[in-house]
């Protein structure tokens, strides 16, 4: 069993932490309290990493280069865009969580078209950026409670229906969409379109506020008899009722593991710089000390870089199985619900450590505790993940456990 970082990753794991110290770190405040005005700093980012993701064979950091690989033949094993994005992800929420949101062409729908889209649709949507628009009023964790309808009238979907907290909604080129094509068939019926911004019918209704990643931008769109070509349906059209959700449901697989990254990064943060104002105060020893001998914030400390290192391991298994083309369901929710859990709980607790230096704004831990929640929620909250583990551990079908 190899644990390491593939060498070859090494370069681009220090060109992302290097984003994260140059460019992250230093407008990191300025834009949680600018909450809504669009980080212009990243456009020039954005390029650099359009750059790496073409000329880098060994994939990139963003959202778009995720795929899911055909299983890898002879036995072979590779570390792909799955395993980059983990990577690269991780030192770009070191840097800043609503930061590394923002970044132009890197939504989360971009990996939903990465998943599952044609090459036509792959050629036609590249260098789009691509929200994701799943949640409705009454459809968050139970998504196939989905109400937004999507009719087939001639060459066009016609959509009709309200989507909410749509990360990037009010920045994106276009939203992927998730709606019900029979609304008597139940979610084998359920599809994702592709609509570009501007299209009739379709408002931005309002940008909401929020407790952290306030660089990114949440945003309520409808959608009234808007009418979309039919050529924008991602996977295949067809009410398959034996596949079931399957189809939609394959971009998780990918984009789990990813928020999970996410979370290590900014629990990272958090433990490096509580450890170094400890140790100013004299607090923290340097591991010298055996856990009988230790303080009780140094005991502390250990038990979270445990707890991180553990929810880095499995991220790093549902990344490679990914990369693999090896089912790996199980595993990018296992990595999702330890690695949210655990970011959530770091960042509060080392808040807690330096107490009224970790409560105040200048430092950014009380910052990366309101940007970390977010983490444990969006995607699948921990609830969620825990079911589809318990599923998918004992057999059950979403029917029998629930
Ligand atoms: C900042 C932000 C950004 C977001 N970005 C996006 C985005 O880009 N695209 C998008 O589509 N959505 C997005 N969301 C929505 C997010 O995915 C949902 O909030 C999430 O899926 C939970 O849905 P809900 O809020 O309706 O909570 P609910 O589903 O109503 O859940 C409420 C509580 O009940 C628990 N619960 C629900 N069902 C069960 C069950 N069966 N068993 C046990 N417990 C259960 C949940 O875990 C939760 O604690 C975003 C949300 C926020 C806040």
């Amino acid at each position: 069993m190899q644990l390491e970082i593939p060498k070859k990753l090494q370069a681009f794991i220090e060109q992302a932490h290097l984003v994260a110290t140059e460019v992250f770190r230093p407008i990191s405040r300025k834009y949680d309290r600018a909450e809504h005005e669009y980080p212009v700093e990243l456009d020039m980012l954005a390029s650099v990493m359009d750059g790496m993701n073409e000329g880098d064979a060994s994939g990139g950091a963003g959202a778009a280069q995720l795929k899911r690989e055909k299983a890898a033949s002879g036995g072979g094993v590779r570390n792909g865009n799955n395993m980059s994005t983990v990577l690269g992800l991780t030192e770009l929420c070191w840097g800043d969580v609503g930061l590394a949101l923002t970044i132009p062409r890197q939504g989360l729908g971009n990996a939903a078209i990465a998943a599952v889209a044609n090459e036509e649709q792959s050629r036609r949507f590249k260098g789009r950026w691509a929200a994701m628009a799943i949640t409705e009023p009454g459809a968050g964790s139970d998504s196939a409670n989905i109400r937004t309808t999507a009719i087939l009238d001639g060459d066009h979907y016609v959509l009709n229906g309200e989507k909410i907290f749509i990360t990037a909604g009010g920045r994106a080129d276009v939203v992927v969409v998730w709606a019900t094509v029979d609304p008597a068939a139940g979610r084998a019926a359920i599809k994702s379109f592709v609509v570009e911004k501007g299209t009739p019918g379709m408002q931005l209704v309002r940008l909401d506020h929020k407790l952290g990643i306030r660089a990114s931008d949440t945003a309520t769109i409808t959608f009234t008899d808007c009418r979309v070509p039919k050529e924008n349906l991602l996977g295949s059209a067809e009410v398959d009722t034996k596949q079931g959700f399957g189809g939609v449901m394959q971009t998780f697989d990918n984009t789990r593991p990813v928020v999970a990254a996410m979370s290590l990064g900014v629990g990272r943060a958090s433990l490096e710089r509580t450890r170094e104002l400890l140790r100013q105060r004299g607090i923290l020893g340097g591991y010298e000390r055996t856990l009988y001998g230790s303080t009780a914030a140094e005991a502390e400390l250990y038990r979270m870089e445990a707890d991180l290192e553990a929810a880095r391991l499995l991220t790093l298994k549902a990344a490679w199985l990914a990369d693999n083309g090896i089912p790996n369901s199980k595993e990018a929710s296992m990595a999702k619900a330890k690695a949210g859990r655990v970011a959530n709980h770091i960042t509060l607790r080392c808040l807690q450590l330096c107490a009224s230096v970790g409560a105040t704004e200048t430092e950014l831990l009380e910052k990366w505790s309101r940007d970390s929640k977010i983490l444990d929620i969006f995607e699948g909250t921990q609830q969620i993940q825990l079911l589809i583990i318990a599923r998918r551990l004992l057999g059950k079908s979403s029917h029998e456990l629930r």
